[in-house]
C-alpha cells in the first residue's frame, strides 16, 4: 500500500500520512521492505501499529516550591519476540511520533542482531539541563512510577538514551523495586556496575559502531587506519566511536555537538577531548582546534561520517554536500529517506542505525542475562561476545543486500522484519 493513500477504515490517527515526523519516516522504510516479505506480508499491519502507547503526566515539585508538569511516553511497538526493550530519552523536543519511531526501530534492531527482545522506547519532554539534580531525580522517579504499570524484567526493560545515564537508571530501578516491594535489578539495563550493571555497557554502542564500520570498510576496500572521520554528537555514542576509530589509527578531523563544531586536519586528540567534555568545557575552547560554523560540518573533507546525535540530521538539503564514502549511523534515524536515495545515487555507503548502533542493546541483553543469573562476566568476555554477534549479524545483512541488490537499510529491515513477523505468525492471534 502507498502510505500516501487513505488509511484503511478504523485506522488510528498515526497511520494518517499527515502525522509525519520520525514515525512517518519509519512507515516509509516499512513500505520499502514490503516487497520482500513473501507470505508474511499479511502480517504487515503489525509493523505499522505499535502494540501499546502510554502517555503520562509527570508532575514534580521544583526546588523553588512551584509544581511543574512534564509529558512522558512509553511505547511498546512489538513484543512478539520477547519483552519490550529500548531507552528512555529526556529532551525538550521529544514527541510521541519520535518515541513511536524509536520504539519501532528497536524492534527491527533487536531482531536484526537476534536478541530475544521486542521493541520499546520512552521519553519525557523536558530539558534536563535546566533541572537541579534533585529535580531530575524526582522527575525520573515519578516518570518510572507512572510507567511502572507496563514495565518489568519480563515485560519491558528501559535503558539509557539521550540525556539519561547510569545514575538515572539507578533511580529507575530503585523506584520500581520500592513499588514492587522486591529487588528487580533486571528492570533496566545500563545501570552502574555496582548495582548489577554490566562491564562494557557504557562503551558498547560505540564499540558496535566501530565493529560494523570496520567490517563495512573492508567490503569497500577502505583502510580504517588511514581514514579521516567526522563525528556529530560527542556524548556516549559519539565520543566512544571517535575514541575507537582514533585507536585504530584513523584521524578524527571534526567533532560537532549541539553548540559547536571543531576541526583539526591532523586529527583531534580524542582522549583529551573526552576529558575536556567531562569537565564541562565547551568544544570551542579545545586547544589547537579550528572552530567552524555548525552548518560547515557537512562540508568537511572526510572518508567516514558518524552521525551520533539526533534524528533527521542528514536531509535532502545537505546529503549532496557530504564528502564521506561511508556513513555509520550511531544515532537513531539520522538520515531521511530522501537523503538515503541521494547518498545511494552518489555511491555513499550508509550503514544504518538498526545494525550500526545495536551494540548497546546487545550488551544490555548480556546485562539482563547476568542479572537473572546473578553471575557476572569479565569485560573481555563481554567485548568478545559483542564483537562476534555484531560481525555475524552484519555478515548476514551484507549478503542479503548483495543478493537482493538493496541498500543495507532495506537489507536490515528484511532480516529484522522477517524475524518479527515469523514470530507473530508462529504465535497466532489471541483469542
Ligand atoms: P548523549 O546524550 O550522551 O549525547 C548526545 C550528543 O549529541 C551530545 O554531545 C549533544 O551535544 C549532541 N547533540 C544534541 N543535539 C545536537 C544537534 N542538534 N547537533 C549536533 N549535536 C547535537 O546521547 P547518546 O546516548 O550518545 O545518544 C546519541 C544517539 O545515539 C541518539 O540518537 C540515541 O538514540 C542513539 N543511541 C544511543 C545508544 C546508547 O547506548 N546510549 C544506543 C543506541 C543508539
Amino acid at each position: 500500500m502507498d502510505i500516501n493513500s487513505s488509511p484503511p477504515t478504523g485506522a488510528p490517527s498515526y497511520l494518517d500520512p499527515a502525522h509525519f515526523g520520525p514515525w512517518g519516516i519509519y512507515l516509509q522504510q516499512v513500505e520499502r521492505v514490503r516487497p520482500y516479505l513473501g507470505e508474511l506480508e499479511r502480517w504487515i499491519e503489525t509493523l505499522r501499529r505499535p502494540r501499546r502507547i502510554l502517555i503520562v503526566d509527570v508532575p514534580i515539585h521544583m526546588d523553588d516550591g512551584r509544581i511543574a508538569h512534564f509529558e512522558g511516553y512509553r511505547v511498546q511497538h512489538n513484543t512478539s519476540r520477547g519483552p519490550g526493550k529500548g531507552g528512555v530519552r529526556f529532551h525538550q523536543d521529544v514527541t510521541l511520533s519520535e518515541v513511536m519511531a524509536l520504539s519501532a526501530w528497536m524492534s527491527v534492531k533487536n531482531a536484526a542482531v537476534n536478541v530475544p527482545f521486542g521493541g520499546a522506547k520512552g521519553g519525557v519532554r523536558v530539558d534536563p539541563k535546566t533541572l537541579s539534580r534533585n529535580e531530575l531525580e524526582r522527575l525520573t522517579r515519578r516518570y518510572t512510577s507512572e510507567i511502572g504499570i507496563i514495565i518489568g524484567p519480563n515485560k519491558d526493560i528501559p535503558a539509557p538514551d539521550v540525556n539519561t545515564n547510569e545514575q538515572v537508571m539507578a533511580w529507575m530501578m530503585d523506584t520500581y523495586a520500592m513499588n514492587e516491594g522486591s529487588n528487580a535489578t533486571g528492570v533496566v539495563t545500563g545501570k552502574p556496575v555496582d548495582l548489577g550493571g554490566s562491564l562494557g555497557r557504557r562503551e558498547a554502542t560505540g564499540r558496535g559502531v566501530f565493529t560494523v564500520g570496520q567490517a563495512a570498510a573492508r567490503h569497500i576496500g577502505m583502510d580504517v587506519s588511514k581514514s579521516r572521520v567526522a563525528v556529530q554528537g560527542f556524548g556516549n555514542v559519539g565520543s566512544v566511536s571517535a575514541k575507537l576509530f582514533a585507536l585504530a589509527g584513523a584521524r578524527v578531523v571534526a567533532v560537532q555537538d549541539h553548540q559547536h563544531t571543531i576541526y583539526a586536519e591532523a586529527g583531534l586528540d580524542i582522549p583529551a577531548l573526552m576529558a575536556h567534555a567531562v569537565r564541562g568545557d565547551a568544544l570551542n575552547d579545545f586547544p589547537g582546534a579550528q572552530v567552524l560554523g555548525q552548518d560547515q560540518f557537512w562540508d568537511v573533507d572526510c572518508d567516514i561520517m558518524i552521525p551520533a546525535a539526533l534524528e533527521q540530521q542528514i536531509t535532502a538539503t545537505n546529503a549532496a554536500r557530504i564528502k564521506a564514502r561511508m556513513i555509520i549511523e550511531g544515532a537513531n534515524g539520522p538520515t531521511t529517506p530522501e537523503a538515503d536515495d541521494i547518498l545511494q545515487a552518489r555511491n555513499v555507503l550508509v550503514v544504518p542505525d538498526v545494525i550500526a548502533n545495536a551494540g548497546g542493546v546487545t550488551v544490555s541483553y548480556f546485562e539482563w542475562v547476568q542479572d537473572f543469573s546473578s553471575f557476572f562476566w569479565s569485560e573481555d568476555e563481554i567485548n568478545a561476545r559483542l564483537v562476534r554477534i555484531m560481525q555475524e549479524a552484519f555478515a548476514v545483512i551484507w549478503q542479503v543486500a548483495q543478493d537482493k541488490q538493496v541498500s543495507l537499510r532495506t537489507a536490515t529491515f528484511i532480516v529484522g522484519c522477517t524475524r518479527i513477523l515469523h514470530a507473530r505468525d508462529l504465535r497466532g492471534l489471541y483469542p
